[in-house]
């Protein structure tokens, strides 16, 4: 229906999707540009313009039977408007200014598909920049939609978060997909939350959206299509939920929510300087995660005891280059001041998969998680590897440090790893840098064969920490990353539950530190099952910790042991998920 001013009143619909990160964001959509200037640009030999065209004809089809499922999907959720409204979009395609024109260009100009497209793009802006009627204003972001659903046919431009967020009280950040490289720029921008069409629970994307502790909702499928620029979102996180041009009344509801969950954590921060103890008085350290120096203030903040897992992998991205040995000194020493006398475990980098470097290295893998990736990177870089050890060890001289190496697989995989710390170590000495005692090595045990074959690793170890993110992807054979396959990703299947509790078991056996650090360990709702285990360290995003405080200082140690070796024991679902609420009844 028309508002009084002519232009049709917006349309109020709801999305839903995977939740990532808890709370509840009221704001204005800032869809992310898919494309932008660095869309490229290159000449094509004259003999290459028929398959050119080809390339450009199969994304155009491809963009419209993307369209055409959208379209079916949302007739079938009973939105007859948002039905119209891809009809729009898929008659754009249609129209020789995206049929044609761009196919012209390629044979005139000689140059790719993508900036063909572009170009035309900038032309059919450029005459609706000159329209006032606002109706007719607004053609012009689905001409820009149509455009980016192309080009991502198009085998995608690099997207880059824009360089300001476009509202100064804080835009909601609407997106096909972000790179956990993206999200990390978000820690310099005010985004007060962001939502994806693409994603899995517990893909780097979502981990660091939980550490930027801003609502986040990953999988929505369509959003970057529906919904539009400018247009008043609800973001709830904690229900996957999207609400889109909410009415009055729902408004009003939501505002009051995070209300409630805004005291709900003020009363959360008392327990800051609480010590960790169960009811029956069995200390359990909770220690931090973070990606990089900055994320201090949230440490200290939290009441973590000591930093679990510093994911160094993200000084190395967002960048062309790789941080030389002084850079990455300097940031591990500052968060080892920082810490001032608690242990810091540094992961050593952790590339590869979704975490890849710009350096332009062509290395593309068929399966990247299974890949060239963690330490198996490092040790075919031993030049890299060499120069993060001896930042490390030199910034070890700060205080209590910790080298933590990831992505364990073979016995060969730690010796070759330890020789190169001791080879660190003996060229610093060399050098005449006066370090302090050994530095504890440990090892994460993310993959099944180290947690299968754990007795053979442990020996060459000085700890040990869970990296459940890893370990339920590489058992379960479930992409992290993959919003297709998310909805089988499944902490508390039996092999998971049954492959965590045996290395808890082992190590201590070994009397061996182990420690959680993956999504599990800050997970409110699996804390009574992880000390069931035997777990009594911790480590999660510093705004995870206090409810997880909340729930140690509330459980029994005596009383959650015998309902979660019924737990190991389930052999149905029901079963199983009827004993997890009976345990955090
Ligand atoms: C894990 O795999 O559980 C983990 C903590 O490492 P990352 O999430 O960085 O892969
Ligand atoms: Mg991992």
């Amino acid at each position: 229906m028309p508002d009084s001013r002519g232009a049709p009143s917006p349309i109020c619909f709801t999305m839903h999707g995977i939740g990532v990160s808890d709370g509840i964001a009221i704001g204005h959509a800032h869809l992310f540009a898919g494309m932008s200037a660095e869309v490229d640009h290159y000449t094509i030999a004259a003999g290459d313009v028929a398959r050119e065209q080809r390339r450009y004809d199969r994304a155009v089809k491809e963009a419209r039977e993307e369209l055409e499922e959208i379209a079916e999907s949302v007739r079938h959720g009973g939105a007859t408007e948002l039905d119209a409204f891809m009809r729009v979009h898929i008659m754009l395609l249609d129209d020789p200014a995206f049929a044609e024109a761009p196919r012209e260009r390629i044979r005139a100009e000689r140059c790719n598909a993508e900036w063909a497209l572009r170009q035309e793009l900038d032309d059919l802006l450029g005459q609706f920049g000159e329209v006032t009627d606002p109706y007719l204003r607004e053609r012009a972001d689905d001409v820009r939609q149509v455009a980016e659903r192309v080009l991502a046919a198009l085998a995608g431009t690099q997207r880059r978060v824009p360089a300001k967020p476009m509202r100064e009280d804080g835009s909601i950040l609407v997106a096909r997909d972000l790179s956990p490289a993206d999200v990390i720029l978000f820690k310099r921008h005010r985004f007060t939350a962001f939502v994806t069409d693409l994603g899995g629970a517990t893909s780097h994307t979502a981990i660091v959206a939980r550490s930027l502790d801003i609502p986040a909702i990953v999988a929505l499928h369509h959003a970057r299509s529906l919904i539009r620029e400018d247009e008043l979102i609800i973001v709830d996180g904690t229900q996957g939920v999207v609400i889109v041009n909410p009415g009055r009344q729902v408004l009003a509801e939501y505002r009051l929510k995070q209300n409630e969950a805004r005291l709900e954590r003020d009363k959360l921060k008392r327990l800051r300087t609480a010590p960790a103890a169960t009811l029956d008085g069995t200390p359990v350290q909770l220690w931090a995660n973070i990606e990089l120096p900055s994320d201090i203030d949230a440490v200290k903040a939290s009441g973590a005891t000591g930093i679990g897992l510093f994911r160094s992998e993200f000084l190395f991205m967002n960048r062309r280059d790789l941080p030389d040995e002084d850079e990455q000194y300097e940031a591990y020493r500052d968060v080892v001041e920082g810490m001032k006398g608690f242990p810091v475990t540094i992961r050593t980098v952790d590339i590869g998969a979704d975490k890849p470097t710009e350096d332009g290295d062509p290395y593309t893998a068929v399966n990247p998680a299974l890949g060239l990736r963690a330490i198996r990177w490092c040790l075919a870089e031993p030049a890299v590897f060499n120069t993060q050890l001896r930042a490390i060890l030199r910034a070890s001289r700060h205080g209590r440090v910790q080298i933590l190496i990831p992505m364990l697989a073979t016995w060969q995989e730690i010796t070759q790893a330890l020789a190169a710390v001791a080879l660190a170590r003996s060229q610093l000495e060399r050098e005449g840098v006066k370090l302090h005692g050994p530095v504890p090595v440990g090892g994460m045990i993310e993959v099944p064969a180290a947690a299968i074959a754990l007795p053979m690793f442990i020996r060459k170890l000085d700890f040990l920490s869970v990296g459940t993110n890893d370990l339920i992807q590489y058992t379960l054979a479930i992409d992290r990353a993959d919003d297709k396959v998310a909805h089988l990703y499944d902490p508390l299947h039996p092999a998971v539950l049954a492959l965590i509790a045996s290395v808890i078991r082992t190590a201590q056996q070994h009397a061996k530190p182990v420690a959680v650090c993956g999504e599990m360990a800050g997970d409110v709702r699996l804390t009574r099952l992880l000390l069931g285990f035997g777990l009594r360290h911790f480590s999660m995003h510093p705004a995870h910790l206090l409810a997880v405080k909340q729930r140690v200082l509330k459980t029994s140690v005596a009383e959650v042991g015998p309902i979660v070796s019924r737990i190991l024991k389930a052999d149905d679902p029901e079963k199983l998920q009827a004993l997890m609420e009976k345990l955090n009844a």
